[in-house]
């Protein structure tokens, strides 16, 4: 009798207790984003067509001007995208990277994982791909991107990403070359909550089923051909039905050294609960980058959900979705920063 209080006591709350299921939950307030992925799921629909549909929903809106098209230009003015789906029973994933001339990334990255035997197409090819699959190709580029292009121009090409080149990227426009050693010098990231964006979502059925996806233009001026965290599996998301699902955003290119989403989830196959994890995640890369900019969203597979980010200039409060049963419409929340 003692030794089974013990036992209880020590559980974490969110295994003794079944939260609402299906449940779906979304990175920022994309509300629309939301209501798509709601809708499939509780009129009958799989975790995998509410991902889709929710992201696609957000590629659509052009949410916060960081997902889908017109948004985030790059140093050559094109708007280019990546985005990815995880199936946690399976474990299949197709993702494309630094995807052109398409609209519906979260789509292709779909016929990735259900017309190949592959996980990730990029670049050029991923369009032709795309192409031959059904998707329409078109401009990406809005009157919108083309301004945010042409004050980049104007501003000397700041903020910029290069470093250790010639002309100095800090203050001068390309074409750069490598700098002689001993001038070498860091420079300041420029991440901040202006710049980027991704919607991260995750979903999970009465039967156990979960899944994730990620869809996002990435970051504003990046050099062309940078690929971040979102396509990457376990550093955008990351989904497994035995353990539960975790989707990641921010700065991409320090988020993605420590795959933030597979950690999460590992987090909680072990007991911990989803905010302890989502947390634990984020802490690994607080060790290194104490103010990277950065939030994560997990879910395990009871429906329990948290979330967590790092507290930096410009983010002390996360902002996210949660859809459930609970109120039948997907309702805002957030957290603090650490
Ligand atoms: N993680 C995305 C990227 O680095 C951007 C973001 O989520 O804010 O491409």
């Amino acid at each position: 009798m003692f030794l089974s209080l013990l036992i209880i006591v020590s559980l974490p709350s969110c295994l003794l207790r079944q939260a609402p299921l299906p449940v779906v939950v979304n990175t920022w307030p994309f509300k629309g984003a939301a209501a798509a992925a709601w809708s499939v799921l509780r009129s009958g629909g799989s975790v995998l067509d509410a991902v889709e549909k929710g992201c696609a929903r957000c590629e659509e809106e052009q949410c916060d001007g960081t997902v889908g098209f017109g948004g985030s230009p790059d140093e050559s003015g094109e708007t280019t995208l990546d985005a990815m789906i995880m199936n946690g029973n399976t474990m299949e994933v197709g993702a494309v990277a630094d995807l052109r001339r398409i609209k519906n990334a979260i789509g292709v990255a779909r016929a990735v994982m259900e017309h190949t035997e592959h996980t990730m197409l990029v670049g050029e090819s991923a369009s032709l791909f795309a192409e031959n699959m059904g998707f329409v190709a078109e401009d990406l580029t809005t009157d919108k991107s083309l301004n945010i292009f042409s004050q980049w121009l104007k501003g000397n090409c700041q903020p910029n990403y290069r470093k250790n080149v010639s002309p100095d990227s800090s203050k001068s426009c390309g074409p750069y070359r490598p700098e002689a050693e001993q001038e070498q010098n860091e420079g300041p990231r420029h991440v901040n909550i202006h710049s980027h964006d991704t919607i991260g979502m995750i979903a999970l059925d009465q039967n156990g089923h979960v899944a994730a996806g990620t869809s996002t233009n990435g970051l504003n001026h990046k050099v062309p051909g940078r690929v971040g965290d979102s396509p990457i599996i376990g550093a955008g998301a990351y989904a497994d039905s035995s353990a539960g699902a975790a989707a990641a955003t921010g700065d991409g290119d320090i988020m993605m050294r420590f795959l933030p989403s597979y950690l999460a989830v590992e987090l909680m196959r072990a007991g911990a609960d989803p905010s302890a994890a989502c947390k634990s995640a984020i802490s690994r890369i607080k060790r290194h980058y104490s103010d990277f900019f950065g939030a994560i969203i997990c879910a395990n597979i009871t429906g329990h959900y948290g979330a967590a980010c790092n507290k930096a200039p410009g983010l002390t409060e996360f902002h996210f979705m949660v859809s459930n049963s609970e109120s039948d419409t997907p309702v805002l929340k957030s957290v603090g920063c650490f």
